[in-house]
């Protein structure tokens, strides 16, 4: 695979070095997902002593294990101030951590109005739109209608994968399009200060960033969420 491939060099450009340090929960044995330490230390209980940079989360649904480390340390869901959505006995179950919506009431508004959108959905259920804050409320640091929300609609009674795949708010989008929207909204300290990547900080440059970009999905699934949050209307296709 290619994690190696135009990255810094650091664990943060692509996943934690592989053989050294596990990446195995110690729980379950099974792979766990890299997340921040800033997400991390806004979802535990205050007094839990957060000192990594960086975790790695547990997606097995009947394991106790939310975060780890690779060199020790387990957090449980009696340590996070939220319901891990993906986790056995979740309760609620959240569909989007930002609006505090459930998947209960998803799957009501898709069943009462056929929407699937996530901000038509969450403005249904609570009149507004709410300002994304993923990265500090949803337990994966990602965007909720990546996970949670994409989860709920799963379980709705929306008709499944092609018909939402052709409304995919990215269709037709290019990455230098993406790029160039978000930095005239946000500036490069802007970007840089939302996914902290050097080539959003030194000498930046459209080109130079989009060739980072192209070789680290995680930084494109980044920037590629956030245009999501935030312009949630794409041009009318008629
Ligand atoms: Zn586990």
């Amino acid at each position: 695979m290619n994690e190696r491939s135009g990255g810094c060099g650091e664990p943060c450009c692509g996943k934690p070095a592989q053989g050294g340090d596990s990446i195995a929960c110690p729980l379950c044995g099974q792979p766990g997902e890299i997340v921040h330490g800033t997400t991390v230390r806004r979802l535990l209980k205050p007094g839990i002593a957060v000192t990594r940079d960086r975790y790695l989360i547990c997606r097995t649904p009947a394991c106790a294990a939310v975060y780890f480390h690779p060199k020790g340390g387990v957090f449980k869901q009696e340590d996070v101030l939220v319901p891990v959505y993906f986790k056995a006995g979740a309760e609620p179950v959240y569909a989007c951590y930002c609006a505090q919506v459930t998947k209960a009431q998803v799957v009501a508004a898709v069943a009462k109005t056929g929407a699937t959108r996530w901000a038509t959905v969450i403005r249904e259920i609570t009149g507004a739109v709410p300002k994304c804050r993923c990265e500090e409320t949803n337990p994966l640091g990602k965007c909720c209608s990546g996970n949670a929300y994409a989860v709920a609609i799963a379980g709705s009674s929306a008709k499944p994968v092609p018909a939402v795949k052709s409304r995919d708010p990215l269709h037709g989008l290019t990455l230098e399009t993406i790029l160039n929207h978000m930095l005239k909204l946000h500036g490069w300290e802007g970007l840089f200060n939302r996914i902290p990547i050097r080539c959003f900080q030194y000498d930046p440059s459209i080109k130079s960033s989009l060739v980072f970009l192209r070789s680290n999905p995680w930084a494109r699934e980044k920037l590629e969420n956030w245009y999501v949050c935030e312009v949630p209307k794409p041009k009318k296709t008629l």
